[in-house]
């Protein structure tokens, strides 16, 4: 474990790590400007993306590309300018790095080289579509982005149908349609969600109402299924019924590997249902 106090711009050998706007650039912070100004160079995730931002800004800085396919590779080069005394930026194309971007291995490679590491905070899409839905925000799971193939997909939503916290996804325009099917038909269609896209953009649009109601307003309208999404959708209600229907769900899934003994008192720890519940009653379970 190390502690720092927060590193003033362009203190050697520290990372920064800085928020960028998800679409208004009035969203770059007089910090991060500062920062951005301060350090040696900027790590980007896409630097012809950067170096437009940087220029706005009326700023030109070394830029040097770090992304999904070469981070684990360049990382330890990184870590190495940082120890040499460097003080080096991290950015991504938009928002706060690391969340659906990437820099984590970068970041936990400076932590384990003992490198000052220091967040610049700011934009972040789920944060902000968080901010403005009304749904209960005091617990919350960020799932990012969903799996592509459908198949994946539905399964990660079933796996997540008795979740009883806020869920937050980010969608792209091209599966919008199709994430919004499969979350009514495993959430239900009456479950309470949020479509925020393009947010502190032009067209900023923020729509709330039941699953279902959702997916026929992005169906009828082109221009809601333009653009960028973050999509949210309430949690469950922790009902019996709903902790019995997770509890035989889990209790399904890990017959495949378990015992049915194990399986079962394995499923009622989990979901908090009543273990004689979960095979459809004593007659029919393992146990008698
Ligand atoms: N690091 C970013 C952050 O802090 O939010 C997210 C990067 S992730 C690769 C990009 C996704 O974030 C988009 O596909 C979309 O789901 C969401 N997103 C980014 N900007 C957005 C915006 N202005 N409005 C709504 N969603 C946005």
């Amino acid at each position: 474990m190390s502690g720092a106090r927060a590193a003033t711009p362009g203190t050697p050998g520290t990372l920064y790590v800085v928020a960028t706007p998800i679409g208004n650039l009035g969203d770059l912070s007089p910090r991060a400007l500062d920062t951005l100004r301060g350090v040696d160079a900027v790590c980007a995730e896409d630097t012809r993306h950067t170096r437009q931002l940087l220029a706005h800004f009326g700023l030109e800085r070394p830029l040097l590309a770090l992304h999904e396919h070469n981070e684990a590779a360049l990382a330890e080069q990184i870590v190495a300018r940082l120890r040499a005394g460097e003080s080096l930026a991290l950015v991504s194309d938009a928002g706060t790095p690391l969340v659906s971007d990437p820099g984590f291995r970068l970041v936990r490679a400076a932590r384990a080289a003992g490198v000052r590491v220091s967040p610049v905070p700011g934009p972040c899409a789920f944060v902000a579509a968080l901010s403005v839905a009304g749904l209960p925000s005091d617990r919350f799971v960020f799932e990012g982005f969903l799996p592509a193939k459908p198949r994946a997909r539905r399964e990660r939503l079933a796996q997540l149908a008795h979740e009883p916290r806020t869920l937050l996804f980010y969608e792209s325009a091209h599966r919008i349609e199709d994430t919004l099917a499969d979350m009514a038909a495993a959430f239900g269609q009456a479950r309470p969600a949020v479509l925020a896209r393009e947010l502190t953009k032009l067209f900023e649009t923020v729509l709330d109402g039941p699953l279902q109601a959702l997916l026929d307003r992005v169906r009828a309208d082109p221009d809601q299924r333009r653009g960028e999404f973050v999509l949210l959708v309430q949690g469950a209600e922790e009902t019996a019924e709903a902790k019995v229907a997770e509890g035989r769900r889990l209790y399904a899934k890990l017959c495949e590997h378990l015992p049915p003994s194990t399986a079962a008192r394995l499923a009622a720890e989990l979901s908090g249902a009543p273990r004689k519940a979960l095979y459809g009653g004593e007659e029919s379970g393992p146990f008698r």
